[in-house]
C-alpha cells in the first residue's frame, strides 16, 4: 500500500522547493505598475542580485527561463557569423551551443567527459590555436545539471589569461547561483547567466544576465530591442526595465527569496549546500560499496553542491524514481544526458532545503533499494547522519546546564502533547 499522502517533495534540480514565505508574498492583488511600491521594490532587487553573484557588474532582468538568458547573453555581445567556443561536459553545455548555432553563430564545441568538469587546459590549447582572434567568447556551465559536474571557473579564467586571448568568459550558473560558491568578479567572469527557479527559490519565469563593462563594450549587430541589456539597466522610464509590463508577482516572490538569502548570508547558504551535499555523498558512497550504484562524478571537488546524478544500473534509475513518486510522495529527477537514461536518477538539493529533508530523501531512496531488490552496501543512513553531526557540533556543557534548568521548572502538564 502506498505511503504517499502528505506533503509532496519535489527533489528535482529545478524548479526547486518554494518557501511558504515566497508563495505568501505572491498571493496578493496586482500593484499599480506606473508608480510607487513596485518601482521601489524592483530597484531594491538590483544590489541583492549583485550580492548573490558576488559582483559589482550590471544586471538585466528578463521575463523568461534559463534558455532566454542563454539567448539574451549571446545577442548582446555577438554579430551574426561570429565564433564562440563552447566548453561542454553535459547536456546543458550542448544546449547552449545549439542556441548559439541557431542564432547564426558558429559554435566551436570542445567536449569533455560527462563524469567530471571541463578541462581548462583544453580551453587554453584551443585559444592558443586561434591566432586570428576569431573566438569572441568562451561559454561554460559552472555546473552541468545533467551530470552534476562542476567546473573550476577561476582555473578557466587563468587558462584564458595564459593563452593571452581576449575572448569574453561567459558562465551559466543557473544550477549553482545561491547554492555553490560563485564569485563573478573574483573569478574574472565577464557575463553570468542565471534564472530564478533553482537556488533563488522563485517560480520559473525570471532570468538574469550580469555583465561587466568589457562585455558591454563588445556590443555587436545582433541584438534585438527586446533582449538589449543596455535599455534594461538604466531606463529613463520604468516600463523599459522589462520592455513592457513588469512580472509583478515574480518580483514580490523574488524580493522575499533574496531577503531570506541575505538573512542567512550567502557564505552560509553555500556552506549549508556543501554540508547537505556531503550527507548525500556519504550515503551514496556507502550504498556503492556493494551493488551497481555510483555517483556520476567520482571526484568530490568536481561535484555540484546542488544536484547529484546517480548511476543505479540499467532500468533501476527509472524504477527507483517511479517507486519514490508513487509509494512515498518524493519526486526525484530523471536521468538526463547519460545513456541509458533509465539507469540514472538525479537528486536536486538546491535552494530551500535542510538536513531533515535530505535525511528524508536518503531514507526514502534506501527503502526503494530494498523494495526493488537493488543490491547496495549497508549503513548509508548512519553515514549521512554522522556527516550531519560533523557539520553541527554542540558543546555538551550547554546541554547539561539546560537539563538542570528543566528539572527545576517542569513543563506544565497541559503541554505534554
Ligand atoms: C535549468 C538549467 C538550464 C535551463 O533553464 P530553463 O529555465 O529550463 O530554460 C540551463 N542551464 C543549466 C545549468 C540549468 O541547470
Amino acid at each position: 500500500m502506498p505511503l504517499a499522502n502528505g506533503r509532496q517533495y519535489l527533489a528535482i534540480p529545478g524548479p526547486s522547493v518554494m518557501p511558504d514565505e515566497v508563495l505568501k508574498a505572491m498571493h496578493r492583488a496586482s500593484p499599480n505598475i506606473y508608480k510607487g511600491e513596485l518601482h521601489d521594490l524592483t530597484h531594491s532587487l538590483i544590489p541583492d542580485l549583485k550580492y548573490v553573484a558576488q559582483t559589482e557588474a550590471h544586471v538585466a532582468i528578463y521575463i523568461g527561463n534559463g534558455h532566454s538568458a542563454w539567448e539574451a547573453s549571446l545577442m548582446n555581445v555577438t554579430s551574426r557569423g561570429d565564433t564562440v567556443l563552447v566548453a561542454e561536459a553535459g547536456s546543458f553545455g550542448k544546449g547552449w551551443a545549439e542556441m548559439a548555432d541557431a542564432m547564426g553563430l558558429t559554435a566551436e564545441i570542445l567536449s569533455f567527459s560527462e563524469d567530471g568538469p571541463v578541462d581548462p587546459q583544453g580551453i587554453e590549447d584551443a585559444l592558443r590555436k586561434d591566432t586570428k582572434g576569431k573566438i569572441k567568447a568562451v561559454l561554460v556551465c559552472h555546473v552541468d545539471t545533467s551530470t552534476g559536474g562542476k567546473s573550476d571557473i577561476a582555473a578557466i579564467r587563468a587558462a584564458m589569461d595564459a593563452a593571452g586571448h581576449d575572448a569574453l568568459l561567459m558562465v551559466d550558473c543557473i544550477a549553482s547561483l545561491g547554492c555553490d560558491r560563485y564569485e563573478m568578479d573574483a573569478w574574472g567572469i565577464d557575463v553570468t547567466v542565471s534564472a530564478c527557479q533553482k537556488g533563488l527559490m522563485t517560480p520559473a519565469g525570471l532570468a538574469f544576465v550580469h555583465f561587466n563593462d568589457k562585455a558591454m563594450a563588445r556590443r555587436g549587430d545582433n541584438v534585438s530591442r527586446y533582449w538589449d541589456w543596455s535599455l534594461r539597466v538604466d531606463p529613463e522610464v520604468y516600463f523599459m526595465h522589462f520592455n513592457g509590463t513588469a512580472p509583478t508577482h515574480h518580483l514580490y516572490g523574488l524580493r522575499v527569496a533574496l531577503d531570506m538569502i541575505k538573512e542567512e548570508g550567502i557564505k552560509n547558504v553555500w556552506a549549508r549546500h556543501e554540508g547537505l551535499a556531503q550527507m548525500i555523498w556519504a550515503a551514496l558512497e556507502t550504498w556503492a560499496q556493494d551493488g551497481p550504484m555510483k555517483i556520476n562524478v567520482p571526484d568530490r571537488t568536481a561535484r555540484s553542491w546542488a544536484v547529484t546524478s546517480v548511476f543505479a544500473g540499467p532500468g533501476n534509475g527509472l524504477a527507483l524514481q517511479d517507486w519514490c513518486e508513487t509509494q512515498t510522495g518524493l519526486t526525484l529527477g530523471i536521468g538526463l544526458g547519460r545513456e541509458p537514461s533509465d539507469a540514472y536518477y538525479r537528486i536536486g538539493h538546491m535552494g530551500h532545503v535542510n538536513a531533515h529533508m535530505i535525511m528524508g530523501v536518503l531514507g526514502t531512496i534506501g527503502g526503494g533499494l530494498t523494495a526493488l531488490g537493488i543490491p547496495h552496501g549497508q549503513g548509508a543512513l548512519q553515514a549521512a547522519a554522522d556527516e550531519l553531526a560533523r557539520h553541527t557540533p554542540v558543546k555538551r556543557s550547554d546541554q547539561l546546564i539546560q537539563a538542570k534548568g528543566n528539572h527545576s521548572n517542569p513543563e506544565p502538564a497541559s503541554q505534554c502533547c
